[in-house]
């Protein structure tokens, strides 16, 4: 049984990345890749909307700030370098009822605070970049792209491949076992050793965390994004990205139309409780996984404080004219034959026990090991950026270092 240096679980774009940051750090390091699936980013990684996000909606400070801001000048500095398709296209966030005029104010001061480039612009601005859409003001953000992060994935795996690190797929890992300097890590193929583990899980990581011997005291809830897409003939309706004025209470953005880096353009996602944790489709279930949430008092803490949102999710996924309605209020001209169903995508959102949902990465440590309990939106944008801090945190050859890795949100776990 071969030994490695680091062992990394989870084939998306943040397990990917670290694995190439830490082969940039340490030439020398034996690096190992674990993946379950038979293809690199077959869960959120390779179903989302593949925006290359600016970093202005998150909280100044934050990980998600930080990470997204330089995130997005990495990915678009790689996607150049590897001669990945991506565009620099701009986005327009759009506010459609009067009571939205004050959050979008505040959405626009927070950009200027996470020194994203924001302009506020009249409707007949927004009419200009988007002539079908409808709204009484709107902001202009400039540095977000369109990118496809599957491509992206496949590119980290091929640098880490040329560095020398060993990548498998098809390799469930069951069993985390701590053997002194070493962990075992069994998987449903055999055994492998390493010296420091890192667990880029996912949709499974709070699992992956408790085999590793760590509580995340989080849980991970998925959270379904369904999307519709424009048929070819209605496409003219948009041209780049429009958004809505999120939510503040939720870290989900709104439904909203995206032009895909294929040309095609998405509406979408919404946010609906799925009933498995890789469950795509709205029949799909997992006796595990739904018991798991029903079992969780976080989970009931949040139902109660948020039904109304919650059965609203539950119409508009059911109801294709409910979510027509929703992406009318932004451009009228959408009707419901307009739009197909499209792939959708199931998000890893970490719930606390207090029924809050994490709104930070958090990134846990635990003996020779790191854990990403919480990589929503926007790690794929900050993937190199992530990648770069687990690198840098895991400790020295001989790891003799103490590791301490404080995120915002660790503090109130
Ligand atoms: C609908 C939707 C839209 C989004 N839109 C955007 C966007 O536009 N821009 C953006 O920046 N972000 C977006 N995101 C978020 C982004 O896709 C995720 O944050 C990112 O992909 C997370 O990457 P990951 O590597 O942590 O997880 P994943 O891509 O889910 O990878 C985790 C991997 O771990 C593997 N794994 C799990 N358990 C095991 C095990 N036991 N053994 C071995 N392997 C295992 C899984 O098979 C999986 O491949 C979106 C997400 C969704 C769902």
């Amino acid at each position: 049984m071969a030994s490695h240096d680091f062992a990394i679980i989870g084939g998306g774009i943040v397990g990917l990345s670290a694995g190439l940051a830490l082969g940039r750090r340490f030439p020398n390091a034996k690096i190992l890749v674990l993946e379950k699936e038979a293809c690199w980013a077959q869960h959120q990684s390779g179903h989302n909307s593949g925006i290359i996000h600016s970093g202005i909606y998150y909280k100044p400070g934050s990980l998600k700030a930080r990470f997204a801001r330089e995130g997005n000048r990495a990915m678009v500095e790689f996607c150049n370098e590897h001669g990945i398709p991506h565009e620099v296209c701009g986005k327009v966030i759009v506010a459609t009822e009067q009571k939205e005029l004050p959050l979008l104010e505040n959405l626009y001061a927070r950009g200027l605070e996470n020194r994203v480039n924001v302009v506020k612009i009249s409707p007949p601005a927004v009419r200009e970049i988007e002539p079908h859409v409808r709204c009484l003001a709107g902001l202009k953000v400039s540095t977000t792209g369109i990118v496809d992060y599957a491509q992206v994935c496949r590119k980290y795996a091929e640098l880490i491949q040329e560095q020398g690190g060993s990548l498998q797929l098809c390799q469930k890992v069951e069993k985390i076992i701590d053997a002194g300097p070493e962990k075992i890590i069994r998987t449903q193929r055999g055994e492998f050793r390493a010296r420091f583990l890192i667990n880029c899980g996912g949709l499974h990581s709070d699992r992956l965390a408790r085999l590793g011997g760590v509580d995340p005291k989080a849980k991970i809830v998925p959270f379904r994004g369904e999307y519709y897409q424009l048929v070819p003939d209605r496409r003219f309706l948009v041209k780049h990205l429009i958004y809505p004025v999120p939510d503040p209470a939720f870290p989900f953005l709104g439904v909203h139309f995206t032009r895909m880096i294929d040309g095609a353009i998405h509406a979408g996602p919404n946010a609906v409780l799925s009933f498995k944790r890789e469950g795509y489709r709205k029949s799909d279930f997992n006796f595990l996984d739904f018991a798991e949430v029903l079992t969780f008092g976080g989970f009931w803490k949040l139902a109660r404080k948020h039904m109304s949102v919650g059965w609203k999710e539950i119409v508009r996924s059911f109801s294709k004219a409910a979510f027509v309605r929703s992406l009318q209020r932004i451009i009228p001209e959408v009707q419901s034959e307009d739009l197909i169903p499209a792939q959708s995508g199931v998000r890893a959102q970490a719930l606390m026990e207090d029924g809050r949902l994490i709104d930070d990465f958090l990134i846990l440590h635990g003996r020779q090991a790191i854990h990403v309990c919480n990589a929503p939106s926007p790690a794929a944008t900050a993937s190199l950026e992530i990648g770069k801090a687990i690198a840098v945190e895991v400790p020295e050859i001989g790891f003799a270092r103490t590791v301490s890795f404080a995120t915002a949100d660790t503090a109130h776990l």
